[in-house]
């Protein structure tokens, strides 16, 4: 059985993964500050006596909240760190919040893994490629990003996260690697939290028009929950990643315009659009390249996008849902 720290852990990926860990056995601390999580996404977790929650910052008194999960959990063996916001309104209203999460909050995490001895995973993002010129992005294109722009708080404090994750690495004492997750999507995401995922399910479900925001021709490839975690999993087990960045994603790539006609499809509604003014520095194509996953860990998402829309779309007819 394995200790594992889990920060973000009230979070869309966060509780999932907390919930897999606790089925395969492991004992699992999760810490949130709740700032964009919610604890009713631990309700089954907060049920085990294998988990325990500790509402806390990542990003502020490292020391005291090291000595806190020691005297209140354990010391970990393996810590994730997810802590951040991650969807682009919530990090508009939080830049500085994010920025820290990502500086501060990576730091913490490697200092207890040094102090413990614990293996380390980041989560990173595609936003790391900015708007990419390669296409698909591979673990070695460094990206186009916009230094400055309205989404520069996310793309370069997770930049920042995954040079610090290198630093320590380089000077040892630290087994870490980096994941790249890519578009996720699935039960328990916010269903205010403006990623085009809940604003289209909310908007088929509810006889309203599909928001797209330009013309549509920008891609996405989108990949189930369960599939990422299956695949966070592996890559922190897995001796062959350390030091390394991973992409973990769903290779198969959707324009948002045809992905509003899929959500619709399997709704039962006719595809009605209401055009949008597309955001500033909006990647127009994103797709992961997953050798390196396939290669090393032997991880492919298995859950197709009809499937995990229709588990989506399942889980949110029973909740209100409300965009923005
Ligand atoms: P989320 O907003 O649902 O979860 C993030 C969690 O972190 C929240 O519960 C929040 O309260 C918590 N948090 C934020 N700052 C914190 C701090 N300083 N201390 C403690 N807790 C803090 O977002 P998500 O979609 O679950 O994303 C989880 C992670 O995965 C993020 O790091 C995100 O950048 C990364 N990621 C997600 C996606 C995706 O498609 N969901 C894509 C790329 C990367
Ligand atoms: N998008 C859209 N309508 C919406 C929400 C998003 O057309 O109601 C577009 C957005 O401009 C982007 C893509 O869908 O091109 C994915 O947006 P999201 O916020 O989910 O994630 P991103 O990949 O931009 O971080």
């Amino acid at each position: 059985m394995t200790r594992a720290l889990v920060t973000g852990a009230a979070g869309f990926v966060g509780s999932h993964l907390v919930d897999a860990l606790l089925r395969s056995g492991h004992q699992v601390c999760g810490i949130d500050n709740l700032i964009t999580g919610d604890l009713e996404n631990l309700t089954e977790a907060r049920k085990s006596a294998a988990f325990h929650f500790v509402q806390g910052d990542v990003a502020a008194d490292p020391d005291a909240l090291r000595t806190r999960i020691e005297r209140e959990a354990s010391a970990a063996e393996v810590i994730f760190h997810l802590a951040s916001p991650a969807s682009p309104i919530d990090y508009a209203a939080l830049p500085i919040e994010t920025m820290l999460a990502n500086s501060r909050g990576t730091q913490f995490c490697l200092e207890a893994g040094k102090h413990w001895d614990a293996r380390v995973l980041y989560a990173s993002t595609s936003e790391s490629y900015g708007d990419p010129l390669e296409h698909p992005q591979r673990e070695t294109y460094w990206g186009n990003v916009n230094p400055v722009g309205p989404r520069s708080c996310y793309d370069e404090s997770k930049r920042f996260g995954e040079a610090m994750v290198a630093a320590y690495v380089r000077l040892g004492g630290v087994d870490a690697r980096t994941v790249r997750i890519f578009n996720t999507y699935g039960p328990r995401m916010r269903k205010n939290d403006g990623r085009v995922v809940p604003n289209f399910i909310a908007q088929a479900t509810s006889g309203q028009p599909l928001t797209i925001y330009g013309n549509g021709a920008q891609t996405r490839s989108f990949c189930y929950v369960d599939d990422l975690v299956r695949g966070i999993i592996l890559c922190a087990e897995s001796d062959r990643t350390a030091g390394l960045v991973v992409n973990l994603g769903n290779p198969e790539e959707h324009p948002i315009g045809d992905f509003a006609a899929i959500v619709c499809d399997i709704v039962g509604v006719a595809l009605r659009i209401e055009s949008r003014e597309l955001p500033p520095d909006d990647p127009t194509r994103r797709c992961p390249d997953i050798s390196r996953a396939r290669e090393l860990l032997g991880w492919a998402p298995l859950v197709s996008l009809r499937e995990g829309l229709q588990r989506t779309i399942d889980a949110y007819r029973t909740a209100t849902v409300v965009p923005r």
